[in-house]
């Protein structure tokens, strides 16, 4: 198998990287992209030809990962610009997979038809939709059930002086900065039931949230007679980002197994007074249109302010609320149009700081 690595030194690419090297995943790296972290060693480490993507036109990226040739692509790079590449792949007839969630969330129903007539597969590495790829094999569920970690600040009341630095220290999970803050206020929770809809098709009304402290339930589903399947693991990226490279069992430990005499496994309701990122983003998904891409393309302007101590971690969903206030009942009919739209909700977002 020959795989690009798209943001190879990224927490996702480190984590597939991690996995060549210790032999989980049997490949050839074909070619390896990031923005503008330096890839001479991992370039001379795999011999693979790499990119440092900052400053090059689309065209040189894409014809650098066409001539590369690879049978999949991972696309690990963060933020709106992995639509970019999402769309690149698909257009090149080339497997992808995604664990950038911009792609589905701003791309929507335009990827996945796109997709579809390319007949260019789309694997989930995200580990809630990793779970529930899996768990559908083969079953027809009445309703997807994702589990959230809940963030840093579940047993928190008070979040308006929440700093930056208590808002990057996840309880679980390591990531990169922009999904660790979406942890903590729920949009990366609503990001997920948006992918979810859009990758599997399903309505917001059959998508349920439930908080899971321990990120040891990946995500669940309910058949129609009441069964419900769960995918249980460590919570670790290697295991979904394996699955998603070599198909669902490799074969090899990925990960330590469970020990259950010390599992202590809780569900509890999602907060929506504390955490209102999650309905903004049923609403949007409920109200289609360009909604989704608003909502994420203010998410990503708002979480950049406050990283940057420009607004308060409180201000982030009342400013997405009052973006998404504004009308994005247009339907995107071109990835051009989905630009636009996240150029302006990004715009909109910017002049409510
Ligand atoms: P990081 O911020 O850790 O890494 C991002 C990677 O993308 C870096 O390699 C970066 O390169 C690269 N990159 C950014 N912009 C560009 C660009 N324009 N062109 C090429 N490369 C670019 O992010 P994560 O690994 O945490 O997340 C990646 C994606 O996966 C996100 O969409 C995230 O939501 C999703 N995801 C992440 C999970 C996780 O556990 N981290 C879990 C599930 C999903 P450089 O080093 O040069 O900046
Ligand atoms: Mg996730």
């Amino acid at each position: 198998m020959r795989l690009a690595i798209l943001g190879a030194t990224g927490s996702v690419g480190t984590t597939a990287i991690n996995a060549i090297r210790s032999g989980l995943i049997d490949c050839n790296v074909a070619a390896l992209v990031s923005c503008t972290s330096p890839l001479d060693g991992l370039s001379s480490e795999f011999s693979s030809p790499a990119l440092v993507a900052a400053g090059k036109s689309d065209e040189e990226i894409r014809s650098f990962i066409a001539s590369s040739s690879p049978d999949i692509i991972l696309n690990a790079v963060s933020g709106t610009a992995g639509l970019k590449y999402t769309l690149m792949a698909i257009e090149e007839g080339i497997d992808i997979a995604l664990a950038n969630k911009e792609s589905l969330v701003m791309g929507g129903r335009l990827v996945m038809r796109e997709a579809r007539e390319k007949g260019v597969r789309l694997i989930p590495v995200d580990s809630e939709h990793s779970a529930i790829y899996s768990l559908m094999k083969g079953r027809s569920p009445r309703n997807l059930i994702i589990t959230a970690s809940g963030g840093p600040f579940l047993e928190r009341e008070d979040l308006s002086r929440v700093t930056v630095e208590e808002a990057l220290a996840h309880p679980v999970w390591k990531m990169g900065k922009k999904i660790t803050i979406d942890s903590a206020t729920g949009a990366n929770k609503g990001q997920e039931v948006i992918e979810a809809a859009m990758l599997f098709g399903f309505p917001p009304e059959r998508i349920r949230v439930v908080v899971h402290r321990q990120s040891i339930v990946h995500s669940m589903i309910e058949m129609d007679d009441g069964a419900v399947y769960a995918l249980l693991s460590r919570p670790d990226m290697t295991l979904p980002v394996v699955s998603a490279l070599t198909g669902i069992d490799s074969g090899m430990d990925a990960v330590p197994p469970l020990s259950f005499e010390s599992l202590d496994l809780s569900f509890r309701a999602w907060d929506d007074e504390r955490f209102p990122m999650l309905s903004l983003a049923y609403e949007a998904l409920r109200r289609e249109g360009s909604y989704t891409i608003a909502y994420a393309a203010a998410d990503e302007t708002l979480v950049d302010r406050f990283l940057n101590h420009a607004i308060s971690f409180c201000d982030i969903p009342r400013i997405a609320r009052d973006v998404l206030d504004m009308d994005w009942s247009e339907e995107p009919l071109s990835f051009d149009m989905i630009t636009a739209t996240a150029e302006r909700a990004r715009r909109a977002a910017e002049a409510l700081c």
